[in-house]
Order: C-alpha cells, then sequence, then structure tokens
C-alpha cells in the first residue's frame, strides 16, 4: 500500500494498491477513473483499426496519456 497522485486529475490516492486502484502506463501513475475515461476515448479508434496490433494500440494509449496529463484531464 502506497500513496501517489494521479498524473491527468492530480487527485491524491491514499493507500493505492497498483494493478487495481491505480495503474502505471507509459511512465505516468493513473487512477481508476481516468484509466477508464482513458480507454473509453481511444475505443472508438481501435475499433476502426485494420489490421489491429498490440504495438499500436500501446502507442495509441502512450500517446493520447501524454496529451492527457499535459492538459490535466482525459
Ligand atoms: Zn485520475
Amino acid at each position: 500500500m502506497i500513496s501517489v497522485c494521479c498524473d491527468v486529475c492530480r487527485k491524491k490516492l491514499e493507500n493505492s494498491d497498483y494493478g487495481r486502484t491505480f495503474f502505471y502506463i507509459a511512465h505516468h501513475s493513473i487512477c481508476e477513473p481516468c484509466k477508464e475515461n482513458l480507454e473509453l476515448q481511444i475505443r472508438p479508434t481501435m475499433r476502426t483499426k485494420d489490421p489491429f496490433s498490440i504495438d499500436w494500440y500501446d502507442k495509441l494509449l502512450k500517446d493520447s496519456l501524454d496529451k492527457a496529463v499535459q492538459k490535466g484531464k482525459i
């Protein structure tokens, strides 16, 4: 159990559990609601990608997260 801040919404997450209540993606700590919003945001793009590749998805996720961190919101 550790305390971290979400890099997107800046919410302090007390006693967080890595992989359960916060996630570490592309060098950013992200809380569960922000992760869900991020996934919702990229899902339409993901569905239209053909052929789909996990490398492409990782890059999309990372780029979208970088933008979200800069803006302070998803
Ligand atoms: Zn957050």
